[in-house]
């Protein structure tokens, strides 16, 4: 990985200035995660945050985010989404350090809020379990089966003779 590649804290000039706007982007090879069928990371991991010196350390406030790429739990169909993350960070131990690389912090907040499961919509209707239609665009019979109207023949089938 390049050392360009990085985000760097320089800490005498915080202390001069107090207060430091931090904005710019990582390329996504920071991410370091292979693609997956249900995960692809190819946007850049943007920041934006701010910087604020104290005697005891900093503090760091701001987010990180990209656009993934994935597909739908429910319908497999491929969507994008942005994920974010805030940024409420402190550094104490800043004694004798000079540059203080914050890249591995900006990274691992940005992917913990990566969820598990990403949907195309709240409405989606997945796929049919049997025939495995997309029910989004489809209906099937399997379907029709499930919602036949109760009749009493149900009833009779469910006393136990
Ligand atoms: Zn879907
Ligand atoms: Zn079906």
């Amino acid at each position: 990985m390049s050392t360009k590649n990085r985000v760097i804290i320089h800490i005498s000039q915080l202390e001069k200035a107090h207060v430091l706007d931090f904005e710019g982007v990582l390329n996504a090879e920071i991410f370091e995660i292979e693609d997956s069928e249900f995960l692809k990371m190819h946007d850049d991991l943007h920041y934006k945050f701010q910087c604020r010196y104290h005697v005891g350390g900093i503090e760091l406030n701001g987010k990180v985010w990209t656009m993934v790429q994935s597909k739908c739990g429910r319908c497999l169909k491929e969507v994008q989404e942005k994920v974010e993350a805030e940024l409420k960070l402190f550094f104490d131990e800043i004694k004798g350090i000079e540059d203080l690389d914050v890249t591995e912090e900006l990274r691992e907040e940005l992917i913990l809020e990566i969820p598990m499961n990403f949907i195309c919509s709240e409405e989606c209707l997945g796929l049919c379990p049997s025939c495995g239609i997309n029910l989004n665009e489809k209906k099937c019979s399997c379907n029709q089966v499930e919602q036949k109207e109760p009749s009493v023949w149900d009833a009779l089938d469910d006393l136990s003779l």
